[in-house]
Protein backbone atom coordinates (compact mmCIF):
# COMPACT_ATOMS: atom_id res chain seq x y z
CA UNK A 1 0.00 0.00 0.00
CA UNK A 2 1.40 3.07 -1.56
CA UNK A 3 -1.12 5.77 -0.20
CA UNK A 4 -2.41 5.69 3.58
CA UNK A 5 -5.02 7.71 5.72
CA UNK A 6 -2.66 10.71 7.12
CA UNK A 7 -4.46 10.45 10.40
CA UNK A 8 -3.66 6.55 10.82
CA UNK A 9 0.15 6.94 9.89
CA UNK A 10 0.60 9.75 12.27
CA UNK A 11 -0.99 7.97 15.26
CA UNK A 12 0.51 4.87 14.59
CA UNK A 13 3.76 6.79 14.88
CA UNK A 14 2.86 8.07 18.55
CA UNK A 15 1.47 11.62 17.45
CA UNK A 16 -1.66 11.07 19.28
CA UNK A 17 -5.01 9.64 18.38
CA UNK A 18 -7.20 10.49 15.32
CA UNK A 19 -9.24 13.14 17.34
CA UNK A 20 -6.19 14.72 19.10
CA UNK A 21 -4.89 15.05 15.08
CA UNK A 22 -8.08 16.26 13.99
CA UNK A 23 -7.26 19.09 16.15
CA UNK A 24 -3.81 19.71 15.63
CA UNK A 25 -5.46 20.24 12.20
CA UNK A 26 -7.96 22.58 12.98
CA UNK A 27 -5.51 24.58 14.40
CA UNK A 28 -3.14 24.48 11.08
CA UNK A 29 -0.01 22.35 12.69
CA UNK A 30 0.03 19.87 10.61
CA UNK A 31 1.91 20.66 6.71
CA UNK A 32 1.51 18.15 3.40
CA UNK A 33 4.59 19.08 0.98
CA UNK A 34 4.04 22.67 2.65
CA UNK A 35 0.67 23.20 2.62
CA UNK A 36 -1.40 23.18 5.53
CA UNK A 37 -3.79 20.61 5.65
CA UNK A 38 -7.78 21.01 6.14
CA UNK A 39 -8.81 17.18 6.69
CA UNK A 40 -6.87 15.21 8.88
CA UNK A 41 -7.94 11.73 6.64
CA UNK A 42 -6.43 12.46 3.50
CA UNK A 43 -4.37 9.96 1.46
CA UNK A 44 -0.45 10.53 1.48
CA UNK A 45 2.27 8.57 0.69
CA UNK A 46 4.54 8.74 3.67
CA UNK A 47 7.70 7.56 1.18
CA UNK A 48 7.46 10.60 -0.76
CA UNK A 49 5.09 13.23 0.61
CA UNK A 50 6.07 15.72 3.15
CA UNK A 51 4.78 16.07 6.40
CA UNK A 52 5.58 18.45 9.47
CA UNK A 53 3.91 18.86 12.39
CA UNK A 54 4.25 22.47 13.59
CA UNK A 55 7.48 22.78 11.37
CA UNK A 56 9.26 20.12 12.31
CA UNK A 57 9.46 16.93 9.43
CA UNK A 58 7.92 14.16 10.39
CA UNK A 59 10.25 10.81 9.65
CA UNK A 60 8.43 8.36 8.48
CA UNK A 61 9.00 4.59 9.82
CA UNK A 62 6.64 1.79 10.22
CA UNK A 63 8.81 -0.89 11.78
CA UNK A 64 10.86 -0.46 14.91
CA UNK A 65 13.78 -2.83 15.98
CA UNK A 66 14.95 -3.17 19.74
CA UNK A 67 17.74 -4.90 21.12
CA UNK A 68 16.89 -5.24 25.45
CA UNK A 69 19.22 -6.76 27.41
CA UNK A 70 16.46 -8.49 29.39
CA UNK A 71 16.59 -8.61 33.40
CA UNK A 72 14.85 -11.24 35.27
CA UNK A 73 12.01 -10.86 37.07
CA UNK A 74 10.53 -9.77 33.87
CA UNK A 75 7.99 -11.93 31.30
CA UNK A 76 8.73 -11.81 27.60
CA UNK A 77 4.62 -11.35 26.66
CA UNK A 78 3.39 -8.33 26.04
CA UNK A 79 0.44 -8.67 28.81
CA UNK A 80 0.64 -10.41 31.74
CA UNK A 81 -2.00 -10.23 34.83
CA UNK A 82 0.67 -10.68 37.86
CA UNK A 83 4.02 -9.98 36.19
CA UNK A 84 5.83 -6.96 35.19
CA UNK A 85 6.16 -7.37 31.29
CA UNK A 86 9.63 -6.58 28.84
CA UNK A 87 7.10 -4.29 27.30
CA UNK A 88 6.55 -2.08 30.41
CA UNK A 89 10.47 -1.59 30.58
CA UNK A 90 10.04 0.35 27.28
CA UNK A 91 9.95 3.69 26.64
CA UNK A 92 6.11 5.32 26.12
CA UNK A 93 7.29 6.85 23.00
CA UNK A 94 6.98 2.81 21.07
CA UNK A 95 3.47 2.03 22.74
CA UNK A 96 1.93 3.02 19.63
CA UNK A 97 4.08 0.65 17.58
CA UNK A 98 2.93 -1.99 19.38
CA UNK A 99 6.04 -3.99 19.55
CA UNK A 100 6.67 -7.78 20.68
CA UNK A 101 9.07 -10.13 21.98
CA UNK A 102 10.23 -12.21 19.45
CA UNK A 103 10.72 -15.30 21.16
CA UNK A 104 10.81 -16.12 24.85
CA UNK A 105 13.08 -15.67 27.78
CA UNK A 106 12.20 -17.02 30.98
CA UNK A 107 11.43 -14.66 33.71
CA UNK A 108 14.91 -15.66 35.49
CA UNK A 109 16.57 -15.36 32.22
CA UNK A 110 18.32 -12.72 31.41
CA UNK A 111 20.12 -10.97 27.88
CA UNK A 112 19.00 -10.58 24.35
CA UNK A 113 16.26 -9.87 23.60
CA UNK A 114 15.30 -8.30 19.94
CA UNK A 115 11.18 -6.66 20.15
CA UNK A 116 9.87 -5.63 16.76
CA UNK A 117 6.31 -5.27 15.09
CA UNK A 118 7.90 -7.04 11.79
CA UNK A 119 6.14 -10.04 11.67
CA UNK A 120 8.07 -11.62 8.54
CA UNK A 121 11.29 -10.97 10.30
CA UNK A 122 10.12 -12.39 13.63
CA UNK A 123 8.62 -15.28 12.03
CA UNK A 124 12.11 -15.75 9.92
CA UNK A 125 13.81 -15.82 13.25
CA UNK A 126 11.44 -18.13 14.90
CA UNK A 127 10.33 -20.53 12.81
CA UNK A 128 11.95 -23.84 13.32
CA UNK A 129 12.48 -24.85 9.51
CA UNK A 130 15.32 -21.83 9.67
CA UNK A 131 17.26 -23.47 12.73
CA UNK A 132 18.07 -20.14 13.70
CA UNK A 133 21.15 -20.51 16.28
CA UNK A 134 21.20 -19.45 19.63
CA UNK A 135 23.69 -19.12 21.90
CA UNK A 136 23.53 -18.84 26.04
CA UNK A 137 26.07 -18.61 28.83
CA UNK A 138 25.29 -20.55 31.46
CA UNK A 139 26.38 -21.33 34.88
CA UNK A 140 25.45 -25.14 36.01
CA UNK A 141 26.03 -26.94 39.18
CA UNK A 142 28.46 -28.66 39.27
CA UNK A 143 30.83 -30.20 36.67
CA UNK A 144 30.93 -30.40 33.13
CA UNK A 145 33.49 -32.16 30.89
CA UNK A 146 33.91 -34.50 27.46
CA UNK A 147 30.78 -36.55 28.26
CA UNK A 148 28.64 -33.47 28.42
CA UNK A 149 29.79 -32.54 24.92
CA UNK A 150 29.83 -35.38 23.29
CA UNK A 151 26.44 -36.02 24.23
CA UNK A 152 24.90 -32.27 23.70
CA UNK A 153 26.81 -33.14 20.08
CA UNK A 154 24.80 -36.20 19.55
CA UNK A 155 21.17 -34.74 21.19
CA UNK A 156 20.11 -35.30 23.91
CA UNK A 157 16.50 -36.92 25.14
CA UNK A 158 14.41 -34.96 27.33
CA UNK A 159 12.05 -36.36 30.03
CA UNK A 160 8.86 -36.11 27.41
CA UNK A 161 10.97 -37.94 25.01
CA UNK A 162 12.41 -35.33 22.76
CA UNK A 163 15.42 -35.79 21.14
CA UNK A 164 17.01 -32.44 20.32
CA UNK A 165 19.02 -31.56 17.49
CA UNK A 166 22.92 -31.60 17.79
CA UNK A 167 24.04 -27.96 20.12
CA UNK A 168 27.58 -27.19 20.17
CA UNK A 169 28.77 -27.52 24.06
CA UNK A 170 32.06 -24.36 24.79
CA UNK A 171 33.29 -24.99 28.39
CA UNK A 172 34.59 -21.67 29.55
CA UNK A 173 34.87 -23.76 33.23
CA UNK A 174 34.67 -26.96 34.46
CA UNK A 175 33.59 -26.43 37.73
CA UNK A 176 33.49 -28.60 40.46
CA UNK A 177 31.13 -30.75 42.69
CA UNK A 178 34.09 -31.39 45.44
CA UNK A 179 34.63 -27.70 46.15
CA UNK A 180 30.49 -26.64 44.80
CA UNK A 181 32.13 -24.54 41.93
CA UNK A 182 29.73 -24.09 39.61
CA UNK A 183 30.48 -24.84 35.72
CA UNK A 184 30.31 -21.94 32.71
CA UNK A 185 29.84 -22.55 29.92
CA UNK A 186 28.21 -21.29 26.21
CA UNK A 187 25.72 -23.37 24.34
CA UNK A 188 24.51 -23.33 21.23
CA UNK A 189 21.34 -24.38 19.64
CA UNK A 190 19.31 -24.36 16.46
CA UNK A 191 15.88 -24.79 17.75
CA UNK A 192 13.90 -23.50 20.90
CA UNK A 193 11.66 -25.39 22.78
CA UNK A 194 10.09 -24.92 25.93
CA UNK A 195 12.97 -24.23 28.40
CA UNK A 196 15.17 -26.09 25.97
CA UNK A 197 18.41 -25.07 28.09
CA UNK A 198 17.53 -25.95 31.24
CA UNK A 199 15.68 -29.51 29.76
CA UNK A 200 19.08 -30.53 28.49
CA UNK A 201 21.07 -29.78 31.31
CA UNK A 202 18.96 -31.64 33.35
CA UNK A 203 18.70 -34.51 30.37
CA UNK A 204 22.68 -35.32 31.51
CA UNK A 205 22.07 -34.79 35.39
CA UNK A 206 22.80 -30.75 35.30
CA UNK A 207 21.22 -27.67 37.17
CA UNK A 208 21.29 -24.40 35.52
CA UNK A 209 21.29 -21.57 38.32
CA UNK A 210 21.99 -18.55 36.05
CA UNK A 211 21.29 -18.25 32.27
CA UNK A 212 22.01 -15.55 29.59
CA UNK A 213 21.29 -15.58 25.86
CA UNK A 214 23.98 -13.49 24.79
CA UNK A 215 23.37 -14.34 20.57
CA UNK A 216 20.22 -14.79 18.53
CA UNK A 217 21.52 -15.65 14.60
CA UNK A 218 24.31 -12.49 13.68
CA UNK A 219 22.47 -10.45 16.27
CA UNK A 220 25.48 -10.26 19.58
CA UNK A 221 24.17 -8.72 22.78
CA UNK A 222 25.82 -5.43 22.91
CA UNK A 223 28.00 -5.41 26.36
CA UNK A 224 27.46 -1.83 27.01
CA UNK A 225 23.93 -2.30 27.38
CA UNK A 226 23.33 -2.77 31.44
CA UNK A 227 20.07 -5.11 31.92
CA UNK A 228 17.15 -3.69 31.14
CA UNK A 229 18.21 -1.36 29.07
CA UNK A 230 17.44 -1.22 25.68
CA UNK A 231 18.41 0.61 22.20
CA UNK A 232 17.22 0.60 18.45
CA UNK A 233 19.25 -1.96 16.23
CA UNK A 234 21.92 -0.30 14.08
CA UNK A 235 21.68 -0.10 10.50
CA UNK A 236 24.44 -2.91 10.23
CA UNK A 237 22.61 -5.11 12.73
CA UNK A 238 19.39 -4.88 10.59
CA UNK A 239 21.13 -5.70 7.47
CA UNK A 240 22.83 -8.62 8.81
CA UNK A 241 19.00 -9.92 9.64
CA UNK A 242 17.43 -9.51 6.82
N1 LIG B 1 16.23 -22.16 27.50
C1 LIG B 1 15.73 -22.05 28.75
O1 LIG B 1 15.70 -23.03 29.50
N2 LIG B 1 15.27 -20.87 29.17
C2 LIG B 1 15.29 -19.75 28.39
O2 LIG B 1 14.87 -18.68 28.83
C3 LIG B 1 15.81 -19.87 27.10
C4 LIG B 1 16.27 -21.08 26.68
Amino acid sequence: KTTQRLDKILAHMGFGTRSELRRLTKSGSISVNGKKIKDSGIQVNPQIDQITIDGEPVIYREFVYLMMNKPQGVVSATEDNRDRTVIDLLDPAYLSFELFPVGRLDKDTEGLLLLTNDGKLAHNLLSPRKHVSKTYFAQVEWEVGQAEIEAFAKGVTLEDGYVTMPAELAILRSGSSLEQIPAEIHLTIKEGKFHQIKRMLQAVGQKVVYLKRISMGPLQLDNELALGEIRELTALELQALQ
